[in-house]
């Protein structure tokens, strides 16, 4: 196979496409490497590190529009350990789970196998759609996935008809920052920093409802809980703006910078449209491209921030994604598990629409040129 090189005026100006860890912008590096003396290698105890979790856990609430009642609370792990932590601290006894994904199948797996909670009820769907969540009697938390990075299908952020008191927690890992979200639809609304936020990994964030903050005070005094997961000990430190355990400073300063970007630009609304319109060019492309389509065949079910396209049988997706890396644009594999002849392209509001325009014209090329 010989190499093809991609000309030039085609080749984004920033070429990371990945769904996590993704594109970082480079003025927010800068400007950490700007303040690095003062605040890398320094106490997380102090006020500079501090600022930078209050600058987070305002710019959040800012960006959400969160009523007054509900907090910002975060910790160390990403939002994996916050699957453990709701096992033990939001879950009362049983939970019921929309599983449509390899991240939706994780946290379910995580209640499956944990000896004090009943069996999760779990409403499957087909890889590529969601499946409809009703109420259960009995079940307390209802686990939603709003944006199933594995496969590009987002869900809206309901509550179920019927579903009184029980809890919503939604894994927002991937669609916090980027899809549009109501707060009076959740409980708990989770996510990392390597998506949307354009930082790095290695947190884990919730905006909690008064709701999620009284089960969580009602758990934590009537079960064992191991500490690191004890999302009364997250709660009582993020008042203080700290973490239990240390961070990382520079993940928490990239988050901060991408939130004062983005609460600048109009906030969520902002971000909301700016991934529709690059989405939307990439879906377009897709379904006029002869050798692809959209995996997710419902338009209503497709994700604005992370968009999956089958390629037909005789275009290898490897091979382009390959093609693609060794000129410097990245991180367009599928989800390897997924199994399919596919590419995956993340379009959080960091990535610019200029960038996404090209990429679709570099695989036009790609493409022609395998075919030679
Ligand atoms: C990335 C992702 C996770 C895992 O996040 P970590 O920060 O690696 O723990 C969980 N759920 C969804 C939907 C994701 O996209």
């Amino acid at each position: 196979m010989s190499a093809i090189e991609i000309p030039r005026e085609l080749i984004p100006a920033d070429g990371r496409f990945g769904s996590g860890p993704s594109k970082v912008r480079p003025e927010a590096v800068q400007r950490l490497a700007r303040d690095a003396d003062d605040l890398l290698g320094t106490s997380h105890r102090q006020p500079a590190v501090k600022g930078q979790v209050r600058r987070v856990r305002e710019g959040l609430r800012t960006f959400f529009d969160l009523p007054d009642d509900h907090e910002v609370v975060l910790g160390v792990g990403g939002a994996t350990l916050f699957w453990d932590a709701a096992v033990f601290g939001l879950i009362r006894e049983r939970s019921a789970h929309a599983v449509f994904g390899e991240f939706s199948t994780k946290f379910a797996k995580s209640v499956d196998e944990a000896p004090h909670l009943a069996d999760p009820v779990k409403f499957e769907s087909d890889f590529g759609t969601f499946p409809e969540v009703e109420a259960v009697e009995g079940v307390d938390l209802y686990a939603l996935t709003h944006c199933e990075t594995s496969t590009g299908v987002a869900m809206p952020v309901q509550r179920p008809a019927g579903s009184g008191d029980a809890l919503v927690a939604v894994d927002a890992t991937s669609a916090a920052g980027g899809l549009p979200v109501d707060p009076s639809q959740y409980d708990a609304y989770y996510f990392s920093p390597q998506k949307a936020f354009a930082s790095e990994g290695g947190l884990w964030l919730a905006l909690l409802s008064p709701a999620a903050i009284e089960r969580i005070g009602e758990l934590s005094g009537s079960r064992y809980q191991p500490p690191i997961l004890d999302l009364q000990t997250a709660l009582d430190n993020s008042r203080k703006d700290q973490t239990y355990n240390t961070p990382s400073v520079s993940t928490l300063y990239l988050m901060g910078e991408q939130l004062d970007w983005l609460n600048s630009e109009g906030g969520l609304g902002f971000a909301v449209e700016n991934c529709a319109a690059k989405a939307n060019h990439l879906y377009d492309w897709a379904s006029r491209a002869d050798f692809a389509q959209p995996f997710v065949k419902e338009p209503g079910e497709r994700s604005n921030v992370v968009v999956t396209v089958d390629l037909d049988a005789r275009v290898d997706a490897n091979e382009v994604a390959s093609t693609l890396r060794e000129n410097g644009i990245l991180d367009t594999e599928a989800y390897r598990k997924l199994g399919r002849n596919q590419l995956r392209f993340a379009v959080f509001p960091a990535v610019d629409h200029d960038d996404v325009v090209k990429l679709t014209a570099a695989i036009d090329h790609v493409v022609e040129r395998l075919a030679e």
